[in-house]
Protein backbone atom coordinates (compact mmCIF):
# COMPACT_ATOMS: atom_id res chain seq x y z
CA UNK A 1 0.00 0.00 0.00
CA UNK A 2 1.15 3.58 -0.54
CA UNK A 3 1.03 6.80 0.99
CA UNK A 4 -1.93 8.13 0.20
CA UNK A 5 -2.10 10.93 -2.84
CA UNK A 6 -3.03 14.52 -2.67
CA UNK A 7 -6.87 14.80 -1.79
CA UNK A 8 -8.74 15.12 -5.31
CA UNK A 9 -11.12 17.57 -5.29
CA UNK A 10 -13.13 17.65 -8.44
CA UNK A 11 -15.02 21.37 -8.45
CA UNK A 12 -16.25 22.37 -11.70
CA UNK A 13 -17.17 19.32 -13.37
CA UNK A 14 -19.10 19.82 -16.46
CA UNK A 15 -21.12 16.81 -17.12
CA UNK A 16 -21.88 17.43 -20.66
CA UNK A 17 -17.93 16.56 -21.50
CA UNK A 18 -19.32 12.92 -21.10
CA UNK A 19 -21.55 13.44 -23.75
CA UNK A 20 -19.81 11.03 -26.39
CA UNK A 21 -20.06 7.96 -23.79
CA UNK A 22 -23.45 8.96 -23.02
CA UNK A 23 -26.72 7.67 -25.01
CA UNK A 24 -29.67 9.72 -25.72
CA UNK A 25 -32.65 8.20 -23.13
CA UNK A 26 -29.77 8.30 -20.25
CA UNK A 27 -28.32 11.59 -21.48
CA UNK A 28 -31.79 13.20 -20.52
CA UNK A 29 -31.49 11.29 -17.13
CA UNK A 30 -28.12 12.36 -16.85
CA UNK A 31 -28.64 15.77 -17.68
CA UNK A 32 -31.57 16.11 -15.21
CA UNK A 33 -29.40 14.53 -12.39
CA UNK A 34 -26.88 17.19 -13.43
CA UNK A 35 -29.12 19.69 -12.75
CA UNK A 36 -29.91 18.52 -9.22
CA UNK A 37 -26.80 18.32 -8.11
CA UNK A 38 -26.23 21.86 -9.00
CA UNK A 39 -28.97 23.10 -6.54
CA UNK A 40 -27.55 20.89 -3.67
CA UNK A 41 -25.09 21.52 -1.43
CA UNK A 42 -21.82 19.24 -2.37
CA UNK A 43 -22.06 15.76 -0.94
CA UNK A 44 -18.68 13.40 0.02
CA UNK A 45 -18.84 10.67 -3.18
CA UNK A 46 -18.58 7.79 -0.32
CA UNK A 47 -21.19 8.38 2.66
CA UNK A 48 -22.73 11.25 1.52
CA UNK A 49 -22.17 13.82 3.93
CA UNK A 50 -21.85 17.40 3.14
CA UNK A 51 -18.81 18.95 2.21
CA UNK A 52 -16.59 21.94 1.55
CA UNK A 53 -15.86 21.07 -2.06
CA UNK A 54 -17.64 19.42 -4.66
CA UNK A 55 -16.63 15.88 -5.48
CA UNK A 56 -14.33 15.99 -2.59
CA UNK A 57 -14.34 12.82 0.53
CA UNK A 58 -14.84 13.37 3.76
CA UNK A 59 -11.98 13.25 6.17
CA UNK A 60 -13.41 9.48 7.51
CA UNK A 61 -13.77 8.26 3.96
CA UNK A 62 -10.39 9.37 2.87
CA UNK A 63 -9.01 7.98 5.62
CA UNK A 64 -10.52 4.66 4.52
CA UNK A 65 -9.47 4.11 1.63
CA UNK A 66 -6.65 1.50 0.84
CA UNK A 67 -4.67 3.25 -2.11
CA UNK A 68 -2.96 0.33 -3.94
CA UNK A 69 0.49 -0.01 -5.80
CA UNK A 70 2.71 -1.88 -4.13
CA UNK A 71 4.40 -4.57 -4.94
CA UNK A 72 1.66 -7.15 -6.93
CA UNK A 73 2.07 -10.02 -9.47
CA UNK A 74 3.52 -9.43 -12.61
CA UNK A 75 0.83 -10.64 -14.41
CA UNK A 76 -2.57 -9.91 -12.26
CA UNK A 77 -0.94 -7.24 -10.14
CA UNK A 78 -3.05 -8.26 -6.85
CA UNK A 79 -0.69 -7.28 -3.61
CA UNK A 80 2.06 -9.54 -2.95
CA UNK A 81 4.10 -9.13 0.31
CA UNK A 82 6.83 -8.56 -0.99
CA UNK A 83 9.25 -8.20 -4.55
CA UNK A 84 12.09 -10.63 -5.14
CA UNK A 85 15.39 -9.18 -6.57
CA UNK A 86 14.85 -8.89 -10.21
CA UNK A 87 10.90 -7.99 -9.43
CA UNK A 88 9.33 -10.81 -10.93
CA UNK A 89 6.48 -12.69 -8.58
CA UNK A 90 3.02 -13.81 -9.83
CA UNK A 91 1.02 -15.02 -7.57
CA UNK A 92 -0.54 -18.96 -7.22
CA UNK A 93 -3.60 -18.43 -9.34
CA UNK A 94 -1.42 -17.04 -12.03
CA UNK A 95 1.26 -19.35 -11.50
CA UNK A 96 -1.31 -21.82 -12.13
CA UNK A 97 -2.83 -20.09 -15.16
CA UNK A 98 -1.52 -17.42 -16.51
CA UNK A 99 -4.09 -14.42 -17.38
CA UNK A 100 -4.37 -13.07 -20.66
CA UNK A 101 -3.13 -9.46 -19.31
CA UNK A 102 0.12 -8.49 -18.23
CA UNK A 103 -0.77 -6.19 -15.34
CA UNK A 104 -3.97 -5.46 -13.65
CA UNK A 105 -3.59 -2.65 -11.50
CA UNK A 106 -6.53 -0.70 -9.33
CA UNK A 107 -6.66 2.79 -7.77
CA UNK A 108 -8.09 1.08 -4.17
CA UNK A 109 -8.38 -2.16 -2.42
CA UNK A 110 -12.44 -2.90 -2.98
CA UNK A 111 -14.27 -1.93 0.33
CA UNK A 112 -17.65 0.13 1.25
CA UNK A 113 -16.27 3.50 0.28
CA UNK A 114 -14.91 2.48 -3.07
CA UNK A 115 -18.04 0.41 -3.76
CA UNK A 116 -20.12 3.10 -2.84
CA UNK A 117 -18.27 5.69 -4.99
CA UNK A 118 -18.57 2.69 -8.65
CA UNK A 119 -22.53 2.23 -7.68
CA UNK A 120 -22.78 5.91 -7.51
CA UNK A 121 -21.47 6.48 -10.43
CA UNK A 122 -22.96 3.50 -12.04
CA UNK A 123 -26.58 3.15 -11.02
CA UNK A 124 -27.11 7.01 -8.99
CA UNK A 125 -25.93 8.44 -12.67
CA UNK A 126 -23.29 10.67 -10.93
CA UNK A 127 -21.00 10.91 -13.90
CA UNK A 128 -18.82 13.36 -12.07
CA UNK A 129 -17.58 10.39 -10.39
CA UNK A 130 -16.13 9.68 -13.49
CA UNK A 131 -13.62 11.83 -13.49
CA UNK A 132 -12.60 11.23 -9.51
CA UNK A 133 -12.12 7.78 -10.70
CA UNK A 134 -9.63 8.50 -13.21
CA UNK A 135 -7.81 11.08 -11.44
CA UNK A 136 -6.96 8.37 -8.69
CA UNK A 137 -6.11 6.00 -11.22
CA UNK A 138 -4.15 8.04 -12.95
CA UNK A 139 -0.76 7.35 -11.56
CA UNK A 140 -1.32 3.53 -11.84
CA UNK A 141 -1.78 3.79 -15.87
CA UNK A 142 1.30 5.68 -15.74
CA UNK A 143 3.13 3.14 -14.48
CA UNK A 144 1.94 0.94 -17.07
CA UNK A 145 3.82 2.83 -19.71
CA UNK A 146 4.50 6.00 -21.44
CA UNK A 147 0.71 7.39 -22.28
CA UNK A 148 2.06 7.82 -25.89
CA UNK A 149 2.08 4.05 -26.08
CA UNK A 150 -0.99 2.96 -24.38
CA UNK A 151 -4.68 2.47 -26.14
CA UNK A 152 -7.35 3.18 -23.80
CA UNK A 153 -10.56 0.86 -23.86
CA UNK A 154 -13.44 0.33 -22.50
CA UNK A 155 -14.94 -2.63 -20.82
CA UNK A 156 -18.39 -2.54 -23.27
CA UNK A 157 -22.08 -3.39 -22.15
CA UNK A 158 -24.38 -4.98 -24.10
CA UNK A 159 -26.61 -2.55 -26.39
CA UNK A 160 -29.47 -3.43 -23.82
CA UNK A 161 -27.28 -2.97 -20.86
CA UNK A 162 -26.92 0.20 -22.41
CA UNK A 163 -29.76 1.83 -23.29
CA UNK A 164 -31.50 0.93 -20.06
CA UNK A 165 -28.62 2.28 -17.93
CA UNK A 166 -28.14 5.13 -20.89
CA UNK A 167 -23.98 5.08 -20.18
CA UNK A 168 -21.33 2.77 -19.97
CA UNK A 169 -19.70 4.38 -16.80
CA UNK A 170 -16.38 2.56 -17.91
CA UNK A 171 -16.55 4.70 -21.03
CA UNK A 172 -16.81 7.70 -18.82
CA UNK A 173 -13.56 6.70 -17.04
CA UNK A 174 -12.05 6.35 -20.20
CA UNK A 175 -13.04 9.32 -21.33
CA UNK A 176 -11.69 11.57 -18.20
CA UNK A 177 -8.57 9.13 -18.27
CA UNK A 178 -7.60 10.07 -21.96
CA UNK A 179 -8.26 13.81 -21.11
CA UNK A 180 -5.82 13.85 -17.97
CA UNK A 181 -3.71 11.83 -19.39
CA UNK A 182 -3.47 12.33 -23.33
CA UNK A 183 -3.59 8.74 -23.83
CA UNK A 184 -5.44 7.49 -26.91
CA UNK A 185 -8.76 5.95 -26.42
CA UNK A 186 -11.11 3.94 -28.74
CA UNK A 187 -14.58 3.29 -27.73
CA UNK A 188 -15.13 1.11 -30.74
CA UNK A 189 -13.03 -1.98 -30.52
CA UNK A 190 -14.95 -4.20 -28.38
CA UNK A 191 -18.71 -5.36 -28.89
CA UNK A 192 -20.17 -7.06 -26.39
CA UNK A 193 -22.20 -9.56 -28.17
CA UNK A 194 -24.80 -10.90 -25.66
CA UNK A 195 -25.70 -10.30 -22.47
CA UNK A 196 -24.20 -12.62 -19.41
CA UNK A 197 -25.82 -13.38 -16.42
CA UNK A 198 -24.67 -12.48 -12.81
CA UNK A 199 -21.84 -14.60 -11.58
CA UNK A 200 -22.86 -14.32 -8.77
CA UNK A 201 -21.88 -17.28 -6.56
CA UNK A 202 -20.85 -19.33 -9.26
CA UNK A 203 -17.19 -21.38 -9.31
CA UNK A 204 -14.38 -20.14 -11.14
CA UNK A 205 -15.02 -22.59 -13.94
CA UNK A 206 -18.20 -21.71 -14.46
CA UNK A 207 -18.00 -17.68 -14.41
CA UNK A 208 -15.59 -18.02 -17.28
CA UNK A 209 -17.68 -20.29 -19.00
CA UNK A 210 -20.79 -17.76 -18.67
CA UNK A 211 -18.32 -14.77 -20.06
CA UNK A 212 -16.67 -16.99 -22.74
CA UNK A 213 -17.78 -15.25 -26.14
CA UNK A 214 -19.57 -12.12 -24.60
CA UNK A 215 -17.00 -10.00 -26.31
CA UNK A 216 -15.98 -9.90 -30.12
CA UNK A 217 -14.08 -7.57 -32.08
CA UNK A 218 -15.68 -4.62 -33.74
CA UNK A 219 -15.31 -5.58 -37.56
CA UNK A 220 -13.11 -3.01 -38.40
CA UNK A 221 -11.16 -2.49 -35.42
CA UNK A 222 -8.23 -5.30 -36.40
CA UNK A 223 -5.80 -3.02 -37.66
CA UNK A 224 -6.60 -0.34 -34.69
CA UNK A 225 -5.96 -2.96 -32.80
CA UNK A 226 -2.68 -4.73 -34.45
CA UNK A 227 0.66 -4.26 -32.38
CA UNK A 228 -0.53 -1.98 -29.84
CA UNK A 229 -0.59 -2.22 -25.79
CA UNK A 230 -4.37 -1.89 -25.19
CA UNK A 231 -5.11 -0.83 -21.14
CA UNK A 232 -9.28 -2.46 -20.94
CA UNK A 233 -10.47 -0.20 -18.19
CA UNK A 234 -13.54 -1.19 -16.19
CA UNK A 235 -15.09 0.02 -12.83
CA UNK A 236 -14.34 -3.30 -9.90
CA UNK A 237 -11.83 -5.98 -10.64
CA UNK A 238 -13.85 -8.93 -8.92
CA UNK A 239 -13.37 -12.02 -9.60
CA UNK A 240 -11.88 -10.86 -13.19
CA UNK A 241 -13.44 -13.25 -15.18
CA UNK A 242 -15.08 -10.43 -17.43
CA UNK A 243 -11.46 -8.58 -18.18
CA UNK A 244 -10.08 -11.84 -18.74
CA UNK A 245 -12.73 -12.81 -21.28
CA UNK A 246 -12.84 -9.19 -22.84
CA UNK A 247 -8.62 -9.48 -22.95
CA UNK A 248 -8.23 -12.75 -24.50
CA UNK A 249 -10.03 -11.24 -27.56
CA UNK A 250 -7.96 -8.41 -27.83
CA UNK A 251 -4.72 -10.78 -27.72
CA UNK A 252 -6.25 -12.84 -30.32
CA UNK A 253 -7.03 -9.77 -32.46
CA UNK A 254 -3.33 -8.75 -32.52
CA UNK A 255 -2.51 -6.47 -29.70
CA UNK A 256 1.33 -6.64 -28.51
CA UNK A 257 0.11 -6.63 -25.22
CA UNK A 258 -3.17 -5.92 -22.67
CA UNK A 259 -3.37 -4.83 -19.47
CA UNK A 260 -6.69 -3.64 -16.92
CA UNK A 261 -7.06 -0.83 -15.01
CA UNK A 262 -10.02 -0.47 -12.85
CA UNK A 263 -10.83 1.72 -9.95
CA UNK A 264 -11.09 -1.05 -7.24
CA UNK A 265 -9.94 -4.63 -7.06
CA UNK A 266 -11.27 -7.07 -4.92
CA UNK A 267 -8.56 -7.76 -2.52
CA UNK A 268 -9.14 -11.70 -0.74
CA UNK A 269 -7.17 -10.46 2.42
CA UNK A 270 -8.15 -6.57 2.78
CA UNK A 271 -10.26 -6.25 5.97
CA UNK A 272 -12.81 -4.80 4.08
CA UNK A 273 -13.18 -6.93 1.01
CA UNK A 274 -16.34 -8.28 2.07
CA UNK A 275 -17.36 -11.38 -0.13
CA UNK A 276 -16.40 -11.61 -3.63
CA UNK A 277 -20.40 -12.01 -4.65
CA UNK A 278 -22.15 -9.11 -3.04
CA UNK A 279 -20.62 -7.38 -6.19
CA UNK A 280 -21.37 -9.58 -8.64
CA UNK A 281 -25.04 -9.36 -7.73
CA UNK A 282 -25.41 -5.62 -7.90
CA UNK A 283 -25.14 -6.11 -11.57
CA UNK A 284 -28.54 -6.89 -11.28
CA UNK A 285 -29.65 -3.74 -11.07
CA UNK A 286 -31.70 -4.07 -8.11
CA UNK A 287 -29.85 -2.37 -5.49
CA UNK A 288 -30.06 0.82 -7.45
CA UNK A 289 -32.38 2.68 -5.74
CA UNK A 290 -30.62 2.58 -2.30
CA UNK A 291 -27.70 4.31 -4.12
CA UNK A 292 -29.13 7.48 -5.83
CA UNK A 293 -29.12 9.26 -2.59
ZN1 LIG B 1 -17.63 10.39 3.44
ZN1 LIG C 1 -1.61 -12.96 -10.23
Amino acid sequence: MLHKPVMATMAGDAEKENAPAVAWLGGLRVAARAIVDYALPPRCPGCGVIVGEDRQFCLTCWSSLDFLGGPGCVHCSIPLPASLPGGTIACGACLAEPPPFEGAPAAVAYGPVARAVALRLKYGRRTGHARLMARLMARQLAALGDSDALLLASVPLHRWRLWSRGFNQAALVVDELARLTGAAHDHHLLMRVRPTASLRGKSRRERERIVAGAFALAPDARRRVAGRHLVLVDDVHASGATLRAAARVLRRSGAARVSALTWARVVPDAPDAGNIFDFASLDSDMQVERMTG
